[in-house]
């Protein structure tokens, strides 16, 4: 790809030479199911590919499981709940979480090319974030596995048993260690659905498991697409639902799940308002925005899609916007200086386009950076809507890549107005010099999650999840494990 030099207002211009990862990654040709401890092969003997979106071409096939297949893993999971995970001390079960985040620290940077193969985010983001998160997750709650009783003062917390647990593309190692910890600390045993284009490295995970000597049947890992997530979850033998999705999924996972004794938590969709109002530290804030939106190329169910700025600094802050943008570098994911990769399958690409093109139709208009993309592959440049009003779709449904749609507010209560106008309530950022403000704000805002002068920072420690169509129940923290126990 030809790479159009930047020109700095100081008046020089500067190009990055190319800094491709180059460490030797172990990818496979096929990756089979991972049932009862071992690799399988799926009962109809159907496989799909996995496709590297940065080139469109294939990575590997990926065994694809049916019914049968999901109905295998969930009675071996129910027999090691039996058998062994359950009945074992707690103590036990926090040495092999111990040795799983030791061995997924070790393997992180392998684990980040590959996420960043099959997913198409840039190497910065698989290396320092996600990878750094995957592990931190299996340290936190291995800490907690043998503490429950601490967690749950003057109850005795049992596990739920077997838990079902289907997962989205955009984090596919980071949403499995979300689940799949939680709910070993607390005694259950696991079967996963990892999102049909993004396996590989939840297959990787399995070898990890294998590695650190974990039990039989404790995690089942069954690749497939949207009908192998029904399957599991509609399976009887599951204790506990646990989906990460979009809402219409979600919806429909809640009506099928209702009515029997199975426990559900959704984590969903959602249009996060970040609100800037004049009195912040404006770089900052710029920043701050750059981040909530065109981080993993917008593939963020909390990402802050929704720029909400107070009308006295609107011209200066999409001026300093403006500018900020032509210096991201969008191509080759596995480029150490790329900023944005591709875009995660053709078809998110087109939703996203479609999507895009009512913007122009409904009036907003549409700012996108000169940056080239290159030839191959699905890309999108980051983008953002001025003139945006809260009746347009790019103000209310979720794009899910890096296009921002930019609104204005005149008073704190217009702006709370506006932030809490959605049928979601996830995420939310605010941007002001006054302490005083953010906990007016944040108090006010209905959403899951609040940012102040920051965005996008995940931690182990604290909660996550969402308000209203954005799901219920909550991910991380100590309140993660009320998940898993009863
Ligand atoms: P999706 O289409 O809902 O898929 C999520 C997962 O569910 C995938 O593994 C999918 O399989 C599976 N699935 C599809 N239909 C199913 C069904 N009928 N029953 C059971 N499982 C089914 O969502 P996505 O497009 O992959 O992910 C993007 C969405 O996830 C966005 O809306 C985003 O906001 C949300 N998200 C939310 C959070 C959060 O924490 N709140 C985090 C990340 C993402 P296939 O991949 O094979 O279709
Ligand atoms: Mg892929």
């Amino acid at each position: 790809m030809e790479r159009k030099k930047h020109h700095l207002k100081f008046g020089s211009a500067f190009d990055y030479a190319p800094a491709p990862e180059t460490t030797p990654v172990a990818l496979k040709k096929q990756y089979e199911l991972f049932i009862h401890g071992e690799f399988v092969a799926p009962a109809s003997g159907s496989y799909f590919n996995s496709i590297n979106p940065a080139n469109g071409k294939r990575l590997a096939r990926i065994a694809k499981a049916d019914h049968a297949d999901v109905d295998r893993a969930v009675k071996s999971a129910r027999q090691a709940f039996g058998n062994v995970w359950g009945p074992m001390d707690a103590a036990e079960r926090g040495k092999y979480l111990f040795r799983i985040a030791r061995i997924i620290q070790e393997k992180s940077r392998e684990l980040a090319i590959l996420e960043s193969m099959d997913g198409g985010k840039p190497i910065k983001e698989s290396r320092d974030v996600d990878l750094p998160l995957v592990a931190a997750h299996f340290f936190y709650y291995a800490g907690w596995a043998d503490k429950l009783k601490y967690a749950f003062p003057g109850k005795a917390p049992e596990p739920l048993g077997v838990a079902g647990q289907v997962i989205p593309w955009n984090f596919p190692l980071l949403m499995a260690a979300w689940k799949i910890a939680p709910a070993l600390a607390c005694g259950n045993t696991v079967v996963i659905k990892p999102a049909e284009t993004t396996s590989i490295t939840a297959m990787h995970l399995a070898e990890i498991f294998q590695e650190a000597g974990l039990p039989p049947g404790v995690v089942n890992i069954v690749p497939g697409a949207g009908d192998t997530g029904a399957a599991l979850v509609e399976h009887e033998g599951v204790d506990k639902i646990a989906f990460t999705g979009s809402t219409a999924v979600g919806k429909r996972i809640a009506r099928s799940v209702a009515g029997t004794s199975k426990r559900l938590t959704l984590e969903l969709g959602g249009k996060a308002a970040n609100i800037v109002f004049d009195d912040c530290a404006i770089d900052q804030a710029v920043e701050g925005v750059i981040n909530g939106i065109y981080f993993n190329q917008g593939h963020v169910c909390c990402a802050g899609s929704r720029l909400l700025i107070q009308e006295s600094i609107h011209d200066d802050f999409v001026a300093r916007l403006t500018r900020r943008i032509e210096t991201l570098r969008v191509g080759d994911p596995l480029d150490k200086n790329t900023d944005i990769g591709a875009i995660n399958s053709k078809a998110q690409l087109k939703r996203i386009q479609e999507l895009v093109k009512t913007g122009e139709e409904e009036g907003a208009e549409l700012h996108s950076s000169s940056c080239p993309l290159p030839d191959e592959g699905f890309w999108h440049r980051p983008s953002f809507f001025t003139g945006v009003t809260s009746s347009h779709r790019v103000a209310r449904e979720e794009i899910f890549g890096p296009v921002l749609s930019i609104m204005t507010f005149r008073t704190p209560a217009e702006a709370v107005t506006l932030a809490n106008d959605t049928c979601y309530g996830l995420s939310a950022g605010i941007w002001t010099d006054k302490g005083s403000k953010i906990f007016s704000i944040a108090d006010q805002l209905k959403a899951g999650v609040i940012w102040a002068n920051t965005f996008n920072k995940f931690d182990p420690t604290s909660p996550f999840g969402g308000y209203k169509e954005s799901g219920f129940g909550r991910e991380g923290g100590l309140q993660g494990l009320a998940a898993y126990v009863k």
